[in-house]
């Protein structure tokens, strides 16, 4: 007698679609790798654990585009080292280049070819797809970039060429878009859990700091601290921030409320712009003040500004 069918066929989740991939910018120093890196990931960076910082020493951020989970890997310059240390750098390039899945090849508008020939002379012994990756189009009329872009693909075999600005964002969103469809196939690397906003949470952090002493030095004659205790994104693309101000004495938690709580308000309303601007989305801002006694001689504190905790 026939069994009734009872296998099932795979789910088709969402994951069984992801892609994950590395890939590495490289090129001429000053290209604009890195701040390619930054428009491509916006602020999001990894928290990457030590055991992955060693074996991938360069490993730098990570975005999520589309179903994919790209690693950016930003590498040193290459170009004609002569000195002991040059050639290291240009030799931890290739080697990051090689161990990722896709090369992208970042060149100066301005420049063209004329840095990029040590670049180009060993290109086509690496492995990995290549793109090339046209930078700081906003600095360079169109025909000339037709010119380049001709110039640089008669010299090695690109996937695909972009025109981009990394630094007003133009083209990147294609980049972006690209890769997530052209790294491997496979499950993410990294759980979404361990890809954070810490550097971002500090950097508003210091904002609200830098109000603070704006505002006050005059009145609050040592440090304070602050820490954002608190960061959500909202559904509808806002993210919503906790800060506490630390300061060491009943007293000065006055001064920093102010009457009515106006100091904390006037410091919280030159704050929240400009932290909105840093995350790219609006931004809800409560600041709260704590007293806490002797915060200067707290090794806890110092961590969580990203200082190393003097010993003595
Ligand atoms: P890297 O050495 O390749 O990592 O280059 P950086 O990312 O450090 O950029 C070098 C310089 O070029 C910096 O001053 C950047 O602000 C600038 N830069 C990067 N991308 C662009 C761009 O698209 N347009 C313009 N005008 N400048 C850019
Ligand atoms: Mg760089």
């Amino acid at each position: 007698m026939n069994e009734p069918k009872t296998r099932q066929e795979p789910a088709k989740s969402d994951s069984a679609q992801r892609r994950c991939g590395f890939v590495a910018l490289i090129g001429p120093p000053n290209a604009g790798k890195s701040t390619l890196i930054n428009a491509l990931v916006g602020f999001k960076v990894a928290a990457i654990s030590h055991k992955v910082q060693t074996t991938r020493a360069l490993l730098r951020a990570i975005a999520i585009a589309e179903k994919a989970q790209l690693i950016f890997v930003d590498t040193p310059g290459i170009f004609t080292a002569e000195r002991r240390l040059d050639r290291a750098m240009v030799a931890c390039a290739w080697a990051a280049a090689n161990e990722t899945d896709i090369i992208g090849v970042v060149l100066d508008a301005r420049r063209g070819t004329d840095d990029a020939g040590p670049l180009f002379e060993q290109l086509s012994a690496h492995r990995p797809a290549k793109i090339l990756i046209i930078n700081k189009i906003d600095l360079m009329e169109k025909p000339r970039l037709l010119r380049l872009a001709k110039a640089a693909t008669e010299r090695a075999d690109f996937a695909a060429t972009f025109m981009i600005s990394a630094l007003n964002g133009d083209g990147v969103a294609d980049v972006r878009s690209w890769l997530a469809k052209n790294v491997p196939a496979g499950p993410w690397l990294y759980p979404e859990d361990q890809i954070t906003d810490a550097p971002l949470r500090q950097l508003a952090a210091e904002i609200t700091r830098e109000k603070v002493y704006l505002y006050l030095h005059d009145e609050l004659p040592y440090r304070s601290t602050v820490e954002t205790d608190e960061w959500k994104r909202q559904k509808d693309g806002s993210v919503r921030i906790a800060q506490t101000i630390y300061v060491e004495r009943e007293s000065q938690r006055k001064i920093v409320l102010g009457k009515h709580g106006r100091m904390i308000k006037t410091i919280g309303a030159s704050a929240r712009p400009e932290i909105a601007a840093a995350v790219d989305a609006p931004v809800h801002l409560f600041l709260f003040v704590k007293v806490r006694e002797n915060w200067t001689d707290d090794a806890e504190r110092y961590d969580a500004m990203g200082l190393a905790f003097p010993k003595d």
